[in-house]
């Protein structure tokens, strides 16, 4: 196939017929996000790149190898964004939102660049649903983000997730963990891959979340970050897993979780399905108490999570979640001639106007045609009309689940002709005698 026919490697099509899910996802992690208080914020596809180096920070995997960077023509490093909180922060700061009461709660669903190997739940172009809740050191509110993540899988249905939490300290127990860290790999050097022998001195804590086999095997026996924990941090961390407890939030903790984000601190956790291959993490976050501060504002205390939109669909069809149906039609108009497709145009823009989707056929088809086109759309009512139903003004309604057939008077569907709205038109109807009403008869209930 010819080069310019193909998507980039790693990129993926949402396709018309698959759309709704993504919607679904997206209109209900909104909606989730705002119950806790948490509107949304939207911010550029890219940065500097000096952003996410600060931001990500540069020893870490994505800056170091998956971030997409080009200089655009004015000679700037810009950065397609790996990540959301970057982003987020550079705003929180930028807009003046940092001077507002605090903590500010925003959320995003963006699209994310990493030059990765791509398989299944791992693109090269992803999309993540975040929150970001700057300004608060209390615990209270690391439980409540993972609260909402935890609300989020639970009104999908989503099962079988474990949500792994640790404690990797602030700066001041980070010091000695990672002296201990130092200590333990030196030793054992000449086995690392090159980019964690240049971690160790810089930050050892990275070698850790290092994804070669061969680095994770010889992690396996390093010390603990927990051990090392200060007495505050030891204090936040029962904190937060009380206030878990307290909503019932099943946990484990896990002492490997380090997170790819160089700033964290505290708390860190990740949300792991087994339903969906190696890629399990299907969301991951934790308090970064250190990143304002880093790009340049005032200490501000802050924490959020970033949640794989295209792995939580994975999850959700292997598990067989439901989802909503894919909307279709209420009526499809077939038209046959200048003066019924005249009349169709008017009574499509009533009936839309009304909240309806109404649909004619724009490509002059026959009527058989119209018809095999009204199924292929799903369209749940059907009229025909040609020069006789325009002049008699009836026209056949056909109910096209049942296959039954009712004469409806054309006016029904224009607006105002009975000096009242459509939808009570529409409402007050009868059909052979019988009232019916038009809403439920399109399934759309008291639709205004
Ligand atoms: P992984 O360990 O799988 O590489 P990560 O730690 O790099 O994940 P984060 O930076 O924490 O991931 O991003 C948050 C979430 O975004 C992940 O939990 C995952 O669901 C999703 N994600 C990350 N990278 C990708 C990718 N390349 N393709 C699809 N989803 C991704
Ligand atoms: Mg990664």
């Amino acid at each position: 196939m010819a080069l310019i026919t193909k998507a980039i490697k790693g990129t993926k099509d949402v396709l018309p017929s698959e759309v709704y899910k993504n919607q679904y996802i997206e209109a209900k992690v909104l909606e989730t996000a705002e119950k806790y208080g948490y509107k949304e914020i939207r911010t550029p596809v890219f940065e500097h790149t000096e952003l996410f180096k600060r931001g990500v920070g540069d020893t870490t995997d994505v800056v170091q190898k998956e971030m997409y960077t080009f200089d655009d023509k004015g000679g700037r490093s810009i950065t397609l964004r790996p990540e959301g909180t970057a982003g987020a922060a550079r705003s929180f700061l930028e807009s003046g939102l940092c001077n507002e009461t605090l903590p500010q709660k925003v959320c995003y669903i963006t699209s994310c660049y990493r030059y990765e190997k791509p398989q299944a739940g791992r693109l090269r172009e992803f999309h993540q649903f975040g929150v970001e809740c700057f300004g608060t050191q209390s615990p209270l509110a690391d439980a409540e983000i993972l609260s909402l993540a935890k609300s989020i899988f639970d009104n999908f249905g989503v099962k079988d997730l474990s949500l792994e939490i640790n404690s990797i300290g602030c700066p001041k127990c980070r010091k000695e963990f990672h002296d201990a860290l130092r200590e333990y790999f030196s030793s054992r050097k000449d086995g690392l891959c090159d980019t964690c022998r240049d971690r160790l001195d810089r930050n050892p804590m990275r070698i850790l979340d290092c994804k070669s086999p061969v680095c994770s095997e010889i992690a396996k026996d390093a010390p603990v970050v927990l051990d090392y924990l200060c007495d505050e941090c030891k204090e936040h961390f029962e904190e937060v897993k009380k206030y878990l407890r307290a909503e019932n939030i099943e946990f484990t903790v896990n002492p490997k979780i380090v997170r790819g984000l160089d700033y964290y601190t505290k708390t860190v956790f990740e949300f792991i399905s087994d339903s969906i291959g190696a890629q399990g993490a299907v969301c991951a976050g934790g308090r970064y108490d250190g990143l304002i501060e880093e790009l340049g504002g005032q200490k501000t205390p802050s924490l959020g999570f970033g949640m794989g939109i295209e792995r939580l669909l994975l999850l959700m069809e292997s598990q067989g979640c439901e989802f909503p149906e894919d909307s279709r039609p209420d009526l499809f108009i077939a038209a046959l001639g200048d003066k019924a497709t005249l009349k169709a145009v008017e009574i499509a823009k009533d009936m839309r106007g009304e909240g309806f989707s109404c649909i004619y056929d724009l490509n002059g088809r026959g009527l058989r045609a119209q018809m095999k086109y009204a199924n292929k759309l799903g369209a749940k009512f059907t009229i025909v009309l040609g020069d006789n139903e325009v002049s008699s003004g009836i026209a056949k309604l056909k109910n096209m689940e049942s296959g039954e057939e009712t004469e409806i008077a054309l006016a029904t569907f224009v607006s105002g002709y009975y000096n009242i709205t459509l939808s009570e038109q529409l409402k007050d109807l009868e059909i052979n005698g019988e009232s019916v009403d038009f809403g439920s008869l399109f399934g759309l209930g008291d639709k205004k």
